[in-house]
């Protein structure tokens, strides 16, 4: 029987019950305008400062360090943009494999950005950071956990470094880190993490789509990107989502129901199972340092394209990597980044697991993955010599 086993987690997420539950009110009946005097609006700026309180809480931060946006993507631009945007002959530090919701507001500022190696386990050094400092350098931007990969960086030790370079300059470097993938797992404290600026997304954490989070800290000014009335601190104008402002809050709350032991077995038992079937397969990305829910393979003689096509057939949904670049054909620029050849980085497989993947999702997995690797290499002449 086909069955229909959703392994996408990192594209995006169901909406959780409770979550669901509590925005409901707030599409009809609860319908004012934050910024309204009456008693509407009064209900749903209540809302809004309710669910700045559990967003506050979880990052360890104060409400008014909490910013309101429609998605990372806008979160990444208005961060980075409003550093960049006052700043003269500014320098910047990422890496080459961060999401495009960060490189390509870099590509298109005024910045000189530099990128630091991520190695073939696609994991920065804390270190390479110091060398890359320049006196023009303003920014430094380091994801937190990798979207195709799952690896985790070393966000903390880049914080203390810059702690300790900042103490010794006139001009501040600037710490930002894109936390999207990072927070259904890994802990989120900004003051921990020494993270200035901290961005986050609701549907990849079991709330809404328009939804986001972005972290400023007390004392950084950003240049505005849009133009408007004085809410969200006039970073974000604009009348409030608040449906989806309270779904992320209440999605904040229930980040505890994540299960990342469990999910953490389940996914070794698809990476082994996966190496144990298919001979020339290859893990992408550090087997320690990364996320609970993150299996990204290569196969050898494979297109990724071909093999979620395949694997959809089956009732399996996969991806090749990122779902914002799902639709280019180009091989993978994070796998690229690593060094992997042209014909590694375009045969690559991302399955991302979630709260509803069960065992028996798993062994249904590995029963259909390796015949349709089989029967992919056949068609492109490169059969196992099994
Ligand atoms: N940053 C990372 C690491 C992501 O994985 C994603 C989504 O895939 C984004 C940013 C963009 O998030 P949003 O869809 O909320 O704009």
């Amino acid at each position: 029987m086909t069955k229909n086993i959703y392994l996408d987690y990192a594209a995006t997420t169901p909406v959780d019950d409770s979550v669901q539950e509590e925005m409901a009110p707030f599409f009809s009946e609860k319908f004012g305008n934050p910024s309204s005097v009456h008693s509407f609006g009064q209900e749903a700026l209540f809302a809004i400062d309710k669910a700045r309180v559990r967003v506050a809480n979880f990052l360890g931060a104060r409400e008014r360090e909490v910013i309101f946006t429609s998605s990372a993507t806008q979160g990444n631009n208005l961060a980075l943009q409003g550093v960049l945007e006052k700043e003269e002959n500014p320098h910047v530090i990422t890496s080459p494999i961060e999401h495009k919701a960060v490189l390509e507001p870099l590509k298109n500022s005024k910045a000189e950005v530099d990128y630091l190696p991520v190695y073939r386990n696609g994991v920065v050094k804390a270190e390479d950071v110091l060398e890359k400092v320049k006196d023009e350098t303003v920014l430094v931007s380091v994801m937190y956990a990798n979207s195709e990969i799952g690896t985790i960086q070393p966000i903390e030790e880049i914080g203390k470094k810059i702690k300790e370079i900042n103490k010794k300059r006139k001009r501040k470097i600037v710490f930002h880190t894109d936390a999207v993938q990072a927070v259904n797992y890994l802990p989120c404290d900004v003051n921990r993490l020494g993270v200035d600026l901290l961005v986050m997304s609701g549907h990849k954490i079991y709330g809404p789509k328009g939804a986001g989070a972005l972290f400023v800290r007390e004392g950084i000014t950003l240049s505005p990107v849009f133009y408007g009335a004085s809410q969200e601190r006039k970073i974000n104008p604009g009348t409030e989502n608040v449906p989806a402002i309270v779904g992320l809050g209440k999605a904040i709350e229930e980040i505890k129901k994540n299960n990342p032991k469990k999910t953490k077995e389940l996914r070794d038992m698809m990476i082994t199972g996966i190496e144990e079937r298919i001979e020339g397969s290859f893990l992408n990305g550090d087997r320690e340092r990364r996320l609970p829910n993150n299996v990204n393979m290569s196969f050898e003689g494979v297109e990724g394209e071909s093999l979620v096509i395949a694997l959809d057939r089956e009732g399996i949904a996969s991806s090749t990597g990122s779902a914002c670049a799902s639709h280019s054909l180009s091989p993978s620029y994070v796998l690229l980044a690593l060094g992997l050849s042209h014909e590694m980085a375009h045969g690559s497989l991302r399955l991302t697991l979630g709260r509803g993947v069960t065992q028996g999702d798993v062994n249904y997995l590995l029963e259909k993955l390796p015949p349709v690797v089989e029967r992919l290499r056949e068609i492109s002449g490169r059969g196992s010599k099994k």
